[in-house]
């Protein structure tokens, strides 16, 4: 019988948008697209080519000296308007984040208030851009900084949230005034589809906001594309070593927001049911396929075994399974590849000794239809072996007991990851004492993701990339800095 498959009647139909053109399909080949929950085909798009990325890019630069010169107000009035426009689609976005990549239904509308606030929250600054002077040495003289759009920004993001990454540059990109080329992944294109539905209805002027949806060849042509001012990539650090071999023959910037391995570091003096709980969230939400999501626990030996009984009692109360029913919080991974790569790396933590808690082997039933993992909870893993140092993007979880506050600091930072950190404990000299050490960009104090609000600087150290989306750092990755100086003597 199966799960549920989406109902393609909804699905939008733009899957270009160029300058005034909005167009169904692309010059490139021909891409069926897979509903993970079943396996099944939903529709087919023809993707964009290389050919499709020169016309956007066009679009975008023709469009960029009048976006630039917008007053900042008027900036402002059209990104409140669309966000606005968003949340009047949430009922409408909400299946097409299911269908894309398998999202659990009821997370759409925390996706789709998050996307519609990131506008807000930008659009709020897109009307404060504002120099500032700088005290001058040697003789009189007036010095200012002016904050500068690069020009057309070209986005290329992942499938496991393009909604959210597209979003969280596109909002401070526009806001900044530059123009934008945003590449939809092909393997979740529904909600950025809908997403140009808001910009059009919005009232965006033509060329502010193009679109291509397509694959890795289209991607290679925005980041080697010389109309483009600077790109930035939110998916693997193996796609962004491609990208910025080819980015060191243009000198183009490049803003890097890739993968994680982080760590939850559990201490005696936590609150257990709650570190349990948010440690168990933290790890599976999205399926397991969030690159913050904190899937190294580190706890304490003093409390190992009852969190481990914890984590276990827990996870027998998760539904995993059809994510159209609204009781369901752990869908399907992305593709069978996947499934095949996260079964691999969990067979060989536990030939390398790790004892599987729950899960460990492909799901049967109505779940072999889909690309289902269960929760997976793999304790005492040696932590230099490959599923502790790298990324699963699955429900999986790892734990390891610690002895000390420095074997905790020493195992979270041994990792070549630096994306997040998620720190328990009641006492509130060592939360900050250790929040200090980690080598990560996001440190969260008896959290699991409340942090990641629009509001909040978000990104990698190491190898989890670097620059910052969020806040008024996620403003600069958009800006450029002009200085003046001003001789006053004659
Ligand atoms: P990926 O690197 O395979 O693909 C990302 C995007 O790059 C896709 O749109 C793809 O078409 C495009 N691409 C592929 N080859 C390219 C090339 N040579 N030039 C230009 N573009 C190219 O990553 P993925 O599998 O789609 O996403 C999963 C990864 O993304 C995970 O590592 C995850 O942790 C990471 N991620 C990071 C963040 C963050 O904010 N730090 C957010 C979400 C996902």
């Amino acid at each position: 019988m199966g799960f549920q498959h989406p109902d393609i009647s909804a699905f939008p139909e733009i899957s270009l948008v160029i300058g005034e053109e909005r167009a169904r399909a692309g010059s490139g080949a021909d891409w069926a697209h897979v509903y993970p929950g079943t396996g099944r085909v939903t529709r087919e798009v023809r993707l964009a080519s290389p050919a499709d990325v020169d016309r956007a890019v066009a679009a975008a630069r023709a469009a960029q000296p009048a976006w630039r010169a917008l007053a900042g107000d008027k900036r402002r009035d059209l990104m409140f308007r669309l966000a606005a426009v968003i949340e009047s689609k949430a009922a409408e976005m909400s299946p097409l984040l299911t269908a894309e990549n398998g999202a659990i239904l009821i997370a759409g509308g925390h996706m789709t208030a998050d996307a519609a606030q990131k506008f807000r929250y930008y659009g709020g600054m897109a009307d404060k851009i504002d120099g500032r002077t700088v005290s001058t040495w040697g003789g009189p003289a007036l010095d200012y900084v002016m904050y500068e759009p690069y020009g057309t920004v070209g986005i290329i993001v992942p499938w496991n949230g393009p909604l959210f990454a597209a979003t969280m540059v596109m909002a401070p990109a526009l806001a900044a005034g530059n123009c934008v080329v945003l590449k939809a992944p092909e393997l979740a294109p529904w909600s950025l589809m809908k997403l140009m539905e808001a910009v059009h209805e919005a009232g965006f002027p033509a060329g502010v906001v193009n679109m291509v949806t397509g694959g890795p060849d289209v991607g290679a042509a925005m980041v080697s594309h010389p109309g483009i001012d600077k790109i930035e990539f939110i998916g693997s650090g193996a796609t962004a070593q491609k990208i910025l071999a080819s980015a060191s023959q243009s000198l183009k910037p490049v803003g890097l927001e890739l993968g994680g391995k982080s760590a939850v570091l559990v201490f005696a003096d936590a609150n257990l049911q709650g570190a349990a709980k948010r440690g168990l969230s933290g790890a599976i939400s999205a399926s397991g396929q969030g690159c913050v999501n904190g899937t190294r626990l580190l706890v304490e030996r003093a409390i190992y075994e009852p969190y481990l009984q914890m984590l276990k009692a827990m996870a027998g109360h998760v539904k995993v399974g059809d994510p159209f029913a609204m009781d369901t919080f752990v869908g399907p991974v992305i593709s069978q590849a996947a499934l095949e790569r996260i079964d691999g790396m969990v067979r060989r933590g536990i030939e390398q000794g790790g004892e599987a808690i729950c899960g460990g082997a492909p799901m049967d039933g109505d779940h072999a239809e889909g690309y289902f993992y269960p929760i997976t909870v793999l304790a005492g893993v040696d932590p230099a072996s490959e599923i502790s140092k790298n990324e699963v993007f699955g429900p999986v979880l790892v734990v390891t007991p610690f002895d000390s506050e420095e074997e905790a600091v020493a195992l979270a930072n041994g990792t070549d990851y630096g994306l997040g950190a998620y720190v328990h404990t009641t006492n509130l000299a060592r939360a900050h004492r250790v929040a200090g050490q980690m080598m990560a960009g996001q440190v969260q104090v008896n959290g699991s993701g409340e942090a990641m609000t629009p509001c909040v600087p978000f990104g990698g150290m190491k190898h989890s990339g670097h620059g910052r989306l969020g806040g008024i750092e996620g403003l600069r990755e958009f800006q450029q800095v002009r200085n003046v100086w001003v001789n006053l003597q004659d």
